[in-house]
């Protein structure tokens, strides 16, 4: 596992951010190489898109006998386009099943990282502590203000709507 530096820098030989459907199929993938690894996630439980999105009838658009690990494969989807809970499940019991929970840091956003050419170390900040690592990935910073948070698409939603009429504007 991890060692403390001097500074108070938990190392790892890589550091992932986000432990969304992607990167915990990475994750797995890290751990069978045998990498000291671990994933930081802003969020306070693993699933990325499919934690953050549960609206109603939230699913899948690809079938889910696609949209599963190639290596995990699910013969007890519940239909052919899973919904969002089930898919949130799956990852979860599959991070737990190849054991990379545990290398998972939740509630630890990445605000800032740089190369220490010196150290040849990534630096990490993140809001609950410091890392640093040989290699890291998983979100593209900002070029001015360090992470301004994942690329990829995803969508909060507002469960409390009210409907109302939009009049055209003549
Ligand atoms: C409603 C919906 C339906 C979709 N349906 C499909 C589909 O049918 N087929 C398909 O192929 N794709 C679909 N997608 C696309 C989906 O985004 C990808 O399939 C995949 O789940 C993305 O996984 P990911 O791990 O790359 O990213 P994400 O799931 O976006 O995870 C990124 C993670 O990074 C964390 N993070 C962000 N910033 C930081 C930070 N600074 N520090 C720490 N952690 C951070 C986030 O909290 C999040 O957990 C859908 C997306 C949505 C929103």
């Amino acid at each position: 596992m991890s060692s403390a530096s001097q500074t108070d820098r938990k190392e790892f030989e890589v550091i992932a951010v986000g432990a969304g459907f992607a990167d915990i199929g990475a994750a797995i993938k890290l751990s069978e190489a045998g990498f000291d690894f671990i994933v930081l996630e802003k969020a306070a439980q693993i699933g990325g898109v499919w934690q953050e999105n549960n609206y109603p009838d939230c699913a899948c658009d690809i079938p889910s006998a696609l949209y599963s690990y190639s290596f995990a494969p699910n013969p007890n989807w519940s239909s052919f386009f899973a919904g969002q809970k089930e898919i949130q499940n799956y990852t979860l019991d599959t991070a737990r099943k190849f054991g990379v929970s545990d290398h998972i840091q939740v509630n630890c956003e990445l605000l800032n990282s740089c190369w220490n050419s010196e150290k040849r170390l990534w630096e990490l900040e993140t809001g609950t502590g410091r890392y640093s690592a040989l290699c890291h990935y998983g979100l593209r910073p900002d070029a001015q203000d360090g992470y301004a948070g994942h690329q990829g698409y995803g969508y909060l939603h507002r469960h409390q709507l009210s409907l109302g009429r939009v009049e055209p504007q003549l």
